[in-house]
């Protein structure tokens, strides 16, 4: 019985390190039934803004895994991430991405790492909820849920445990996004401790990211949000060696799609230079996930014995350490001459099935939630004081005018003077003790900045939670 997958050769370099790597699963008896996916450039040219035509789906949708070369994202607006499309549309929450250094063989300062970052994939600033606010002010959403928090964290830990790995790392921006870092930190604490066998511990992305760079073997799996996944998944595969070394997973409850990190490369497109290597260990990492562990191993290993032979694509090709530089067909050609071989010095690779999406469990929380208030952003372009003067006597009901911020800092009541201020303002409107207010009472707010011509552009409303407010304060 064949496997039916999708097949996607995108653009850049795609074609080329696909070809290379459909060679060697064809030459390993990989039984797989391909069916070929268009994306990518000559689809957004073709004035498709998503970069894959909408009858794709049904064919992703009826094979086992998808198998995607990468592609490029043409210059200039009104084209969306097919990236980011395919990974939310999908479902495929988790992004997994091991970087692991092949040291002597592949030249690296980090001769003993072995990391996997797990990376949210639907969640935070990818969900491209953007705005154009004023003229000269943009702003984007961050989204973190309980819900994404959860399907993403256990997921790593249940890698963890099913990998034999000890330790799972969470790096967070908490310190300063206190709500939506905060979620997935306390999430991250809460599923830990369903895992007593496996260590865990948080770092603040931004020094943990240094001691990534700086000492990788450190760490063992890390689950990180999406945006910090996204860029230190980059660094961590630059630092073992090079990003043409590292593929991924993306893994959903029902579909799974497996892809090189790296981009198409255009610059060394159709050159035959391009390392395979990302998009092979993509594909060995979707042979696990289709139930071909030993086969996965077979590749892996061929893989490995081909880096140790000092046969080497021009990325992480070396005096002195390197035998022979090769172009990609010639790579692949090279790992197909040595399967069934073992690695002699690098750690051999042992498949055994792939980690299971677990079907989610997620719990809704229900804590008492009242509305107290509302945030009102105008765009003005003057002085605090002038502003000021327009809307101080605004009033409705028990709600009152108690702070006027620019950029997240307080500058009324007793702001200071040397405050930069854009012409973006936010006005908060609260209750009196924390009394609850109606959505009418908020409108009326609203309406009161219309009668007075102020320019309002966005509101959001206020909302404790068991008494505790949801929202974050603006002093100093
Ligand atoms: P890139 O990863 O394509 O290339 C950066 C550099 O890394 C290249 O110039 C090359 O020196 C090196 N490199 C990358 N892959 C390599 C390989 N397999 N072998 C040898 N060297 C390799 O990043 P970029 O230049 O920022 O992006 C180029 C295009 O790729 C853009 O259109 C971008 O949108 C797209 N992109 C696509 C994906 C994807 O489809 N998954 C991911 C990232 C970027």
């Amino acid at each position: 019985m064949k496997i039916p997958i999708s097949v996607a050769e995108g653009d850049g370099i795609g074609p080329e390190i696909m070809r290379a790597t459909l060679h060697v699963l064809r030459e390993a008896g990989a039984p797989l039934e391909i069916h070929n996916v268009e994306i990518g450039e000559k689809v957004y040219l073709k004035g498709i803004a998503t970069g894959m035509d909408p009858k794709m789906w049904d064919i992703i949708r009826h094979t086992k895994a998808f198998l995607k070369a990468p592609i490029t994202t043409p210059q200039g607006g009104g084209f969306k991430s097919l990236n980011v499309t395919i990974r939310t549309t999908l479902g495929l929450y988790a992004n997994v991405r091991p970087c692991v250094s092949y040291f002597p063989f592949v030249d690296t300062k980090h001769p003993e790492m072995d990391v996997v970052i797990v990376r949210e994939n639907e969640e935070d600033l990818y969900a491209g909820i953007e705005y154009r606010q004023t003229p000269d002010v943009c702003s984007s959403l961050k989204i973190i849920s309980r819900a994404g928090s959860e399907k993403i964290i256990r997921y790593a830990f249940e890698y963890a445990r099913r990998r034999g790995r000890k330790k799972v790392t969470c790096f967070t921006k908490d310190n300063i996004m206190k709500f939506s870092d905060g979620l997935f930190h306390k999430v991250f604490d809460e599923i830990a401790q369903s895992y007593p066998d496996i260590l865990n511990e948080h770092w603040i992305v931004d020094i943990g990211a240094a001691k990534l760079a700086d000492t990788p073997e450190v760490f063992d799996v890390i689950v990180m949000p999406n945006l910090y996944g996204d860029i230190l998944s980059d660094v961590a595969a630059q630092i073992a060696g090079s990003v043409g070394l590292a593929g991924s997973a993306n893994i959903g409850e029902t579909g799974s799609m497996f892809e090189a990190i790296h981009g198409s490369a255009p610059r060394r497109a159709g050159q035959n230079v391009a390392n395979p290597s990302g998009l092979l260990l993509a594909a060995v990492q979707m042979l696990d996930h289709v139930g071909q562990p030993e086969l996965a191993s077979k590749i892996h290993n061929s893989w490995l014995c081909t880096l140790e032979e000092g046969i080497h694509t021009y990325d992480i090709y070396k005096e002195g350490v390197s035998k022979k530089k090769v172009g990609t067909q010639e790579f692949a050609e090279a790992v197909v001459k040595n399967l069934n071989k073992i690695p002699q010095t690098l750690k051999s690779a042992v498949y055994q099935g792939t980690v299971p999406s677990l079907a989610h469990k997620h719990v809704h929380t229900n804590p008492s939630r009242h509305l107290t208030g509302v945030d009102v952003f105008i765009y003005f372009r003057g002085r605090v004081e002038e502003f000021f003067s327009k809307i101080s006597h605004i009033n409705v009901g028990a709600l009152h005018l108690k702070m006027i911020s620019n950029r997240g800092v307080k500058v009324w009541p007793q702001g200071h003077p040397e405050t930069y201020c854009i012409e973006q303002w936010r006005c908060r409107f609260l209750s009196d003790n924390g009394k609850t207010v109606s959505q009418n009472d908020l409108i009326q707010i609203l309406h009161a900045f219309d009668h007075v011509s102020m320019d309002v552009i966005k509101s959001e409303f206020l909302y404790t939670f068991d008494g505790k407010p949801g929202y974050s304060s603006a002093e100093g």
